[in-house]
């Protein structure tokens, strides 16, 4: 049986929609093992679409093409591959070698596409390099090397798999007249190692050297003449050039196609030869995920942080009751915070709470014992109080007055605070009062001991007590106390004068007074606290209020829950932003993907000739698109963290506070952002490099 019989082999380019180009008409000829031969012929004869029929790049032609006696024509696309794999070597006039490879691994690659084992692939090609006098360039980049060398590495490269076919399309082409005679020496080598090796060329010489001349004209043979003065010097000397093959022993388990591990490995090698540029697509891409994790962690160090005040201001056993709407319909606001008018109000409220508490079976019942007022208002305008220093700024009884104005918050000390909350000093009694930190700074004092003992006037007229009476109404706290300590009012109010004093303290000083009339009118709380059993109780009893119209939870209550409302907002846009951005980068992925596809065009014919399938194409490009990911990914989480750093540190320096928390899962969300963005960006390129038509990419320039 012939090694390889074509008979009645006609090729048609389909031109346009009814015309079509008769590029090889009724070629019929049959090749044995150990020959050499020389296909001539004019530019545009047709010996190149021989070549790529022979070799299984082309599988669209009439007739047949039997290698071994089966038709190739037959063949499934993976048993092509296979073919392309197994029985041909293919030798380019361009060398067509993998410039970002070195010389090893690109004679290597059609076993690596094989799966075979590092230290066999190895040795392989060890030997066939050595032979053909390459082994000190094994480590080099094909850039490295002469014309006669890069031929010599691709003729290695068609050897690696023991072929019995050799294709070589006008393999000295490229090449100057002593490395032509190098090059031709070593096929003829090969053909006398008995393999088929079928060779085009232009020159007279380069045939005269071959077994056999077959000349081609138009998409004919025109000649076939066998030369009689061929000498086969080294007669079927066999692997002289070919490694030494182990008998067939893989066992059909075993995966021959290229792992995942070689295509990221390939990629890897890919990517590293165009570093500068994959860094600065994995950078841009880590801008638009630290945006991503910065926004996440500013929305939740932002709630945090007010969580943290709401939980400072208030006790799981406590609940605080505040005026959310008057009867008109005026909303409290936290600045401005709505009174209760009268007692009967609270005394009502207090009996539908416990009626509530009957109903719903449980035993705690709000009582004079456990329920305590409170009153919070903002005054500023003739708000003021003196204080008395020496010349060192001390206090002293008999020293100078200073008198301060200012805006001030007057609150009354919760009955659930205690020692806890004191930067230094007591919980004001009766002739006491607390300040926030800044009234230190607003006496004039550097530390906060100081202020303690020092005794104040105070003058502070606070208007609009209750909206029935808001216009004409004033209440002055005024009075001789003692200041007994600084209260930590974490750090969003620390530059702002809060006085604490306590809720029995404050009715004995206020007067409530009707301006024009002078009338006595009373005093009525702010806010009404319950001393609970249980943590269980205080919630019923919060959300109960919460389901009232008029009442809600505390003031820092409605605080919180307008900032978290803003901040959910504000979240929400930056979210949107920060998604923007993500889209632009996937689509960034996407076009330098696509455009890599392109600019190596001609390294997927090669790894087609080589007999990659579809799917090891597929699987280089995706192993590509996730490598920018996890690098993108990588280097967004390391510049969140030291832009993140940066940030905190600075905030902590201007604001006293940084609201931003990290936490684990962002950087693992933008982590899996970056991969599932590239790895979806990497579809179509990887899905178009797959597709491509391995004789027209080996053509592209
Ligand atoms: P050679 O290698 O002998 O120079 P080719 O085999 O490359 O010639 O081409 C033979 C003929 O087929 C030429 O006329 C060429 O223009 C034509 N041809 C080759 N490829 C295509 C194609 N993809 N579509 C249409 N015509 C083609
Ligand atoms: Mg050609």
């Amino acid at each position: 049986m012939a090694e390889l019989e074509i008979k009645n082999l006609n090729k048609y380019y389909q031109l346009g929609n009814k015309t079509k180009f008769h590029a090889l008409t009724d070629i019929n000829l049959t090749f044995e093992k150990g020959e050499l031969v020389s296909i001539v012929g004019e530019s545009g004869s047709g010996k190149s679409t021989f070549m790529n029929l022979i070799g299984g790049l082309d599988s669209d032609f009439e007739g047949e093409i039997n290698v071994n006696g089966e038709n190739i024509k037959k063949l499934t696309d993976k048993e092509l591959d296979e073919y392309r794999k197994k029985k041909i070597g293919f030798v380019f006039q361009s060398f067509n070698l993998i410039p970002h490879l070195t010389i090893l691994d690109n004679v290597t690659i059609a076993l690596t596409l094989s799966n075979v084992k590092e230290s066999e692939k190895v040795q392989k090609a060890t030997e066939i390099l050595e032979r053909l006098g390459l082994k000190a360039q094994m480590k080099k980049k094909p850039s490295q090397l002469s014309g006669g060398q890069k031929q010599r590495v691709a003729i290695a490269r068609a050897l690696i798999n023991d072929p019995e076919i050799i294709l070589a399309d006008e393999p000295t082409g490229a090449l100057d007249s002593d490395t032509t005679l190098q090059i031709l020496d070593i096929l003829k080598e090969i053909a006398d190692d008995g393999k088929l090796v079928i060779m085009v060329t232009h020159s007279e010489k380069v045939a005269s050297i071959s077994s056999r001349v077959v000349e081609v004209a138009d998409g004919k043979i025109i000649s076939d003449k066998y030369k009689s003065d061929y000498k086969k010097t080294k007669k079927h000397k066999a692997n002289k050039l070919v490694a030494k093959q182990e008998e067939e022993q893989i066992s059909k388990k075993k995966k021959t196609n290229l792992s995942y591990f070689s295509a990221i490995k390939l990629a890897f090698h890919n990517m590293w030869a165009s570093k500068v540029k994959n860094f600065l697509i994995a950078f841009g891409v880590a801008i638009s995920l630290v945006s991503l994790i910065l926004m996440l962690s500013f929305g939740s160090g932002l709630t945090d942080y007010i969580s943290g005040l709401a939980d400072s201001y208030t006790n799981p056993l406590y609940v605080s009751i505040s005026k959310s709407k008057d009867e008109n319909g005026n909303q409290s606001n936290p600045l401005n915070p709505l009174g209760f008018d009268k007692q009967e109000e609270i005394d009502s409220l207090i009996a539908d709470i416990n009626k509530q508490l009957e109903e719903n079976g449980y035993e705690f019942r709000a009582t004079e014992e456990n329920v305590s007022y409170g009153f919070n208002k903002m005054t500023y305008g003739s708000a003021s109080f003196t204080f008395k220093t020496n010349e060192e700024g001390k206090y002293d009884e008999n020293g100078e007055s200073i008198a301060n104005k200012g805006v001030f918050y007057v609150y009354t000390t919760p009955p659930y605070y205690d020692e806890t909350k004191m930067i230094v000093g007591n919980i004001s009694g009766q002739n006491e009062v607390m300040f926030s930190k800044a009234v230190t700074k607003i006496l004039g004092y550097e530390n906060d001991e100081d202020v303690i003992g020092a005794k104040i006037q105070i003058n502070i007229p606070i208007f609009g007590i209750n909206t029935e009476l808001a216009v004409d109404s004033e209440l002055n706290l005024t009075g001789n106390p003692t200041i007994s300590g600084i209260v930590d009012v974490s750090n969003m109010f620390e530059n702002f004068p809060v006085i604490y004093v306590s809720y029995n303290y404050l009715q004995s000083l206020i007067r409530f007074t009707e301006t024009t009339t002078g009338k006595n009118l009373g005093f009525y709380p702010y806010s009404i606290y319950i001393r609970t059993d249980a943590e269980e109780t205080t919630n019923f009893i919060t959300n109960y209020l919460n389901s009232l119209d008029n009442y809600s939870g505390s003031v820092e209550q409605q605080m919180v829950s307008m900032f978290t409302e803003m901040i959910s907002t504000i979240s929400t846009a930056l979210a949107i932003i920060a998604g923007i951005s993500i889209v632009v980068a996937t689509i960034m992925i996407l076009v330098v993907l696509y455009m890599s596809v392109t600019e190596r065009t001609r390294e997927i014919g090669v790894l087609k000739s080589i007999g990659a399938r579809r799917k090891d194409i597929k699987r280089i490009f995706s192993s590509e698109s996730l490598l920018i990911g996890l690098l993108s990914g990588i280097v967004g989480i390391v510049l969140a963290l030291v832009f993140g750093g940066v940030l905190i540190i600075a905030l902590k320096a201007i604001l006293g506070f940084a609201p931003i928390s990290f936490r684990w899962w962002y950087f693992l969300v933008a982590l899996g952002i970056s991969i599932v963005i590239s790895i979806l960006a990497g579809l179509m390129p990887a899905a178009k490099a797959a597709k491509l038509d391995p004789v027209e990419s080996l053509r592209h320039e």
